[in-house]
This record gives C-alpha cells, structure tokens and sequence, in this order.
C-alpha cells in the first residue's frame, strides 16, 4: 500500500479509524489459529457508509481487504496474508432492536454473540447457536463461518437464523438480502450464500435473525461407559426413540483421563468415554424425558449414569468439555485442530482407526465433540515441535479416512487458509470451478480475502 492509498483512507475516514502503529497493528494478524501476517493498515468501522468507502477504494487503488470480527476463527479466515487492510467491523456492535412481536432481532456485525443471546433471553426469547465462543466472538464472525455449537443438534447452526443481511459488496456498494419473514422465495438466496462465504464474497454490515421461544427450563445427564462403541450406539437409540437433546457430547477416554479430575462426580475410573446430554423445555416434560433417556443409557451398557441436580454441577460438566481443549494445549508444544464430521453413526469408525494413525505417525489424538451431529473435534498433537511435519502427514490420513467415511473436512471453522489444500480432497474440480465463478462475479478484481478457500 503506497502513502498515498495511505493518505486517502485517513482522509476519508478519518486518523482515529485508521490504526497504522506496530503495536496497534500486530493485535489484528492473527486469529484462534496459530497463523499471523501482520497487516499494512486496519481500518475500525462504525457505519455501512465508512464500509462502502473503504471497498470503494479498494476497488479503485486493488489494495487486498480482510473483514474481521472478533479475530476468533480457527482456520485462519481474519488473517491478512496479503497484507493490505484489515476492516475491522467490531466497533459496529448495536443491538439496533429485538421484535417480540415479529420474533426477531436487528444487529450490526459487531455485536458479540452473548450479548445478542442475553438481550433476547431478557424478552423472553432464544438465539440458539452457541459455538463454544460464544462470549468472545460476533455474530458477523459467526455468519461469515455459519458457527455452530452443540445445540445444532436441536436447534440448527447460524444459517438457520439468518433471514436477511445487509452487506458491501467488493465493488462498495451496499445491498440487503433476504426477509424479515419466516418465509420467502424471490429470487435466487443470496443470504445463504454469502452465510459461510468466509468474508470472501461480501462485507457483512447488518444482519435480520429469527428469534424462537426461550425454553424455560434445563436438565443434563452424564452418562459413563466402558468403551466408544456402546456410548455410540446410546446416541443411536436416543435419537430413534424420537428425543432430540439441545446438546448430546462425548469425551474419549483420553480426553477422560486428562480432564476426568475436574468432574463434579467420583468413581468412574473404568470409564473409556462419557456422554453429556442435555434437553430443555417445559420443567415436567423435560424432567420425564431425561429420565427416560437415562434409562435408554443404562439399558445400553452405561457404567453409570448421573443427573445434574443443580446449575452449578451442570456448569461444571460443561467446564469440563472446555477445559479439555486447554488442558491439551498446555500438555503439548504444539496443536493441530480438526473439526470434521461423519455421518452419524460413523463415529466410532472414525475414532477406531485414530489409534494407527498415531502408531504410523507417533503422535498423541484425542477426540471429543458433537456426538449427536457428528461433528467430531479431533486434536492431534506430538511430544515436541520436531512432529509438526508427522502431525501435518497424519492430518491429511485422517481427512482421507473421514470422506472414505462419507464425512466432510470441516463441521464449523471453516476452509480459511489452514484446510485450503484439503478442498480439492472433498469438491471435484467442477464443483471449485463453479464456486471460484461465483467469487470471480462478486469479486472481479479478487481484493476481498484474497487468498482464502480455494488453492
Ligand atoms: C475457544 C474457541 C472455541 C470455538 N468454538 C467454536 C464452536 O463451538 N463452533 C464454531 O462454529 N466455531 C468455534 N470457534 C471458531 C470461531 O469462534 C467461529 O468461527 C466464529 O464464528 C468466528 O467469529 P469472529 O467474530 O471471531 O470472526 P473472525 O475470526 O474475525 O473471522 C472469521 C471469518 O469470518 C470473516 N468475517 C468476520 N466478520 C465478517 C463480516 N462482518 N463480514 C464478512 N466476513 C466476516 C473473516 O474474514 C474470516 O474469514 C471457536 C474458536 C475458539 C477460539
């Protein structure tokens, strides 16, 4: 970027949106995934207007433009690897209004996802999506990478909550998508492709979200059982049986043995893996359904199965699920994270055939994550930073096993720049073509994250 590109953006947006120092640009290079490339210059938004006279002259002077949220993407997506701007949309952050009449919510791109789950709940109504991230992270963010979380099982991922956007498009002109109703069918659905584009086809500016009843009441279940296979087969039984948990989760029993300390329950040493599940609803019926799903768990082969009577033991199961990912990061010099998924009852498949890969490789995996999606969290990680390139072979092993399983390479984070050479793994050559012309009609002059996705 010249001075004088340089000169214009101050001039146009004025010196306090444009960040130019080291140290204030440093923060913006990198993301949730271990990448950085430090930026030339990061522009702070407050408004569509400034958005669209950024990409106006992005167009005009092809200088590469990275839009960010909160900087929390796993795969690598906010990472400015051209250089260039970093737009940073998370001073757009206006909870602009909740609808209880309509049942919906209008917020800037900015706003923190707990934030908008919080207001609603004040209403009286639900935002369900809830990637593990959710206090640190935007509701744009999760657009752009259409975030799930465990209650996708019941509730659907971040597309399903999207009914209309507001955004810019590379060229800087600002459009609206979709609806504000529960239904509608004219023209083709803009809103749902730019949701999980990744930042590459359009700025996210505004977004119109389907709000639901908040469920008034909460029970979680753990269930212990020897081995992967019988807790699997529990998962099976549950869905058949016509439950639909808001969230049903799994440990391995490694993950067990490095986490299994924190557990508010004793006694469950020969467990090989452990299952959260949890339902929400009406108090009564909820109270005979996680019974009755506790029965569905011992008659499987369950170990033992434990209710949480209270929300501090629930919070503390849930803790557990966190800490699991920290723990293995703080036993381990380095980390590669995985977040495929299989269908359903392919999970134990999946996870049978990790222990060879860590023999071929000698690494250390665990797996834990969304039992009742399939969406399986895998952490590979070697005793020292001499395994980075091991650890690199046995990712593409893994990858290869999971589509040999009708799988995909990501459930939730997304291509970005980490999983860009695995695309041509899962979509055929025409398939990329197809999508590479619909990037090439949105961003002729490729100055929207470039670099991301597609190899
Ligand atoms: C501890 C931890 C736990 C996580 N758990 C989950 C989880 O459970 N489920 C899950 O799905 N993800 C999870 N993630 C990944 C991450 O939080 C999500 O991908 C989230 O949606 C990213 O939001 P963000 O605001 O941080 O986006 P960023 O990291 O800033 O950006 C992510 C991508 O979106 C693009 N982008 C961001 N904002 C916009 C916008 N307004 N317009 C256009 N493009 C935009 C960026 O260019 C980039 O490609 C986790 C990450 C961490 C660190």
């Amino acid at each position: 970027m010249t001075d004088e590109i340089k000169n214009v953006l101050r001039e146009a947006l004025g010196p306090k949106a444009v960040l130019e120092s080291k140290e204030r640009l440093e923060p913006f290079g990198s993301d949730g995934s271990d990448l950085f490339h430090i930026p030339e210059l990061v522009v702070e938004v407050q408004t569509t207007a400034q958005v669209c006279k950024v990409m106006q002259l992005a167009s005009r002077y092809r200088f590469p433009v990275t839009p960010r949220g909160l900087g929390t993407g796993r795969a690598g997506g906010a990472v400015p690897v051209r250089g260039g701007v970093v737009l940073s949309l998370a001073p757009m952050n206006r909870i602009l209004a909740i609808e209880p009449d309509n049942m919906i919510a209008e917020v800037e791109a900015g706003v923190l996802t707990l934030d908008l789950k919080e207001a609603a709940k004040a209403r009286g109504l639900f935002y369900p999506p809830d990637p593990a991230s959710l206090d640190t992270c935007s509701i744009g963010g999760n657009a752009a990478t259409n975030a799930g979380g465990p209650a996708c099982l019941k509730y659907g991922t971040t597309r399903d909550y999207v009914l209309g956007l507001e955004c810019v498009l590379p060229s800087g002109v600002s459009i609206r998508t979709g609806v504000k109703t529960r239904k509608g069918v004219v023209g083709y659905d803009l809103t749902r492709l730019i949701v999980g584009s990744e930042g590459t086809l359009a700025v996210i500016t505004k977004m119109t979200l389907k709000l639901i009843a908040h469920p008034p009441s909460l029970m979680t279940l753990v269930a212990f059982y020897g081995e992967l296979t019988t807790a699997m087969a529990s998962i099976r039984k549950i869905l058949m049986a016509g439950h639909v948990p808001c969230a049903m989760e799994f440990l391995d029993d490694r993950c067990l043995r490095l986490a299994g300390d924190l557990l508010p329950f004793k006694g469950i040493d020969r467990a090989g893996a452990l299952l959260i599940i949890e339902v929400d609803g009406d108090p009564d019926m909820i109270a005979r359904e996680i019974e009755t799903i506790g029965v569905i768990c011992q008659r499987g082969g369950a170990l033992e199965v434990l209710m949480a009577p209270d929300a501090a033991k629930r919070a503390k199961l849930w803790e557990v699920r966190r800490q699991v990912s920290l723990r293995i990061e703080e036993n381990a010099p380095f980390v590669i994270r995985e977040d495929i998924a299989v269908p359903l009852g392919r999970i134990t498949a999946l996870c049978e055939n990790l222990p060879e890969v860590e023999k071929a490789w000698n690494l250390a995996i665990y797996a834990f994550g969304h039992a009742g999606d399939g969406n399986v969290h895998i952490l590979i990680t070697a005793a020292d930073t001499s395994g980075r390139q091991r650890a690199a072979e046995a990712v593409g092993a893994i990858l290869k096993v999971v589509l040999g399983l009708g799988g995909t390479i990501s459930g939730e984070h997304g291509i970005g720049l980490l999983k860009r050479p695995f695309l041509p793994l899962e979509l055929g050559p025409e398939n990329i073509r197809l999508q590479r012309d619909i990037k090439g009609l949105f961003d002729p002059q490729l100055i929207l994250n470039p670099d991301k996705v597609f190899p």
